[in-house]
């Protein structure tokens, strides 16, 4: 998501690890190439002069801290602008609300409904949709088919094409906590259409409104943000497509518009593809410090009930059984890509063949293991040759398997200890920086 921005800010933070002195030349230049990334990612004009500013005039003329060096400040600053320019951490609530779903035709507000449900669903929580959805031929028995995926409530009526009647009627119908009122969209933002939303607003009395966006939009997703922000205060904002578009800008100049932050992200058509939105991960991961948490919420959400201890993953010392169990959740998580967008590939390694095991070598793993003793499993390294013959026989493979076994065995070690010494270094700047 957002690459071709993510690449243009890394490279101009890059060019400026390269400089021997930070000075007012080596700012500028930062400044400049800062400027041409966002524009070229549809960030509104207005928006990334004033960025700019801000971030020279701090740059040159804040002293950094004690044990900060002058690189290290100014890298903070453009962080910090940049979590600023995405607006703040929107809190979801996990209780008792109703949630009115704004956005035009084909922004996605069908499908993020059903993933905002199993969001809450997944969290504990009763919940049910409403389809107010009159205008879309089809809107109903759509919305209807996710539901029943994610084993929520519905309730809709494709004969009526009074919004106003439906929502009326599912208010009364539905007891669920968490009542999520998906509406119309159209194409164009007509007058009926927003009075429509306003007589909704009104009528669900709902806490929260959220707005749908297409991060494809580029500068009209502003336009849309003020239409809907004047007619009923959107309070936060769900930007779609993310895995779509190399360009997204205009999305974020958009929530800066509506002064509200950004709930989720949606990354992708199915169901599960819902991120909930961190300024500060997007931040660290869209100039490549990487975001672990996010990570780990994924592979806890992959793995469930199963008993792994996510911090394991990143704690370097686990046995080949931890590493079968990752193995099978990283293969659960789904999109390879998304999973290594997420990991801090900046300065470390992390060999794509690590993370990339089909689910038959998965199997053949499992019958090598079998054949393994409780000792050889907790760690793998200390077989000998005849030991490998043995398990080899035994599980009717051949050495070349079992020493393949065991090679990525270590690999996986050793990315996975990286990875930990990229978390903490990462912590530690920020704990510099006082965050
Ligand atoms: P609505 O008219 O706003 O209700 O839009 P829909 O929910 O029907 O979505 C329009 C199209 O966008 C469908 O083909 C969806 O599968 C697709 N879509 C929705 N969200 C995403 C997303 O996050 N990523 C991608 N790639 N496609 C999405």
């Amino acid at each position: 998501m957002l690459g071709n921005l993510g690449t243009n800010l890394k490279d101009a933070l890059k060019k400026l690890a390269g400089k021997t002195v930070i000075d007012r030349v080596a700012v500028e230049e930062l400044v400049k190439d800062l400027q041409r990334a966002l524009l070229q990612s549809d960030v509104n004009v207005k928006q990334v002069m004033q960025l700019s500013q801000t971030i020279k005039k701090r740059s040159l003329d804040e002293e950094p801290p004690k044990g900060v060096t002058a690189r290290e400040h100014v890298l903070k600053i453009v962080y910090e602008e940049l979590v600023h320019l995405v607006g703040g951490k929107v809190d979801v609530q996990l209780g008792r609300q109703t949630i009115l779903m704004a956005g035009l035709q084909g922004s996605g507000k069908t499908t993020t409904t059903a993933k905002i449900a199993r969001y809450f669903k997944k969290k504990g929580l009763r919940v049910g949709v409403i389809c107010a959805d009159t205008f879309r031929p089809g809107a109903y028995t759509q919305i209807k088919t996710l539901c029943d995926r994610v084993q929520v409530n519905c309730f809709g009526n494709p004969k009526e094409t009074d919004a106003r009647k439906i929502v009326a009627e599912g208010l009364q119908h539905l007891k669920d906590e968490v009542i999520i009122v998906d509406t119309q969209g159209r194409h164009a933002l007509e007058d009926e259409l927003i009075q429509e939303i306003i007589d909704l607003n009104e009528m669900t009395h709902a806490t929260h409104r959220w707005l749908v966006l297409d991060a494809a939009l580029g500068q009209q997703a502003r336009e849309q943000a003020r239409r809907f922000h004047e007619a009923v205060q959107i309070d936060g904002v769900i930007i779609t497509k993310m895995d779509g578009t190399a360009k997204g800008g205009g999305a974020l100049s958009a929530v800066a518009e509506t002064g509200a932050g950004i709930v989720f992200v949606g990354a992708g058509e199915t169901i599960e593809d819902l991120e909930w939105f961190d300024p500060d991960s997007f931040i660290s991961r869209l100039l490549g410090m990487g975001d672990l948490k996010a990570l780990a919420e994924k592979v806890q959400e992959s793995i469930n009930e199963e008993d792994i201890d996510v911090n394991a993953m990143l704690s370097g010392k686990f046995t080949l059984r931890d590493m079968y169990k990752q193995l099978e959740a990283v293969n659960k998580m789904g999109p390879l890509k998304q999973v290594l967008s997420m990991l801090p590939l900046g300065g470390m390694e992390v060999p794509e063949g690590a993370i990339e095991v089909t689910s038959t070598k998965m199997e053949r793993y499992r019958i090598i293991m079998d054949s393994m003793t409780s000792t050889e499993m907790d760690d793998p390294t200390v077989m000998n040759g005849s030991r490998v013959q043995r398990i080899a026989m035994g599980a009717g493979a051949t050495l070349e398997e079992v020493r393949e076994l065991i090679k990525y065995y270590k690999m996986m070690k050793r990315t996975f200890k990286n990875l930990k010494g990229g978390e903490k270094g990462m912590q530690r700047l920020m704990k510099k920086f006082g965050r």
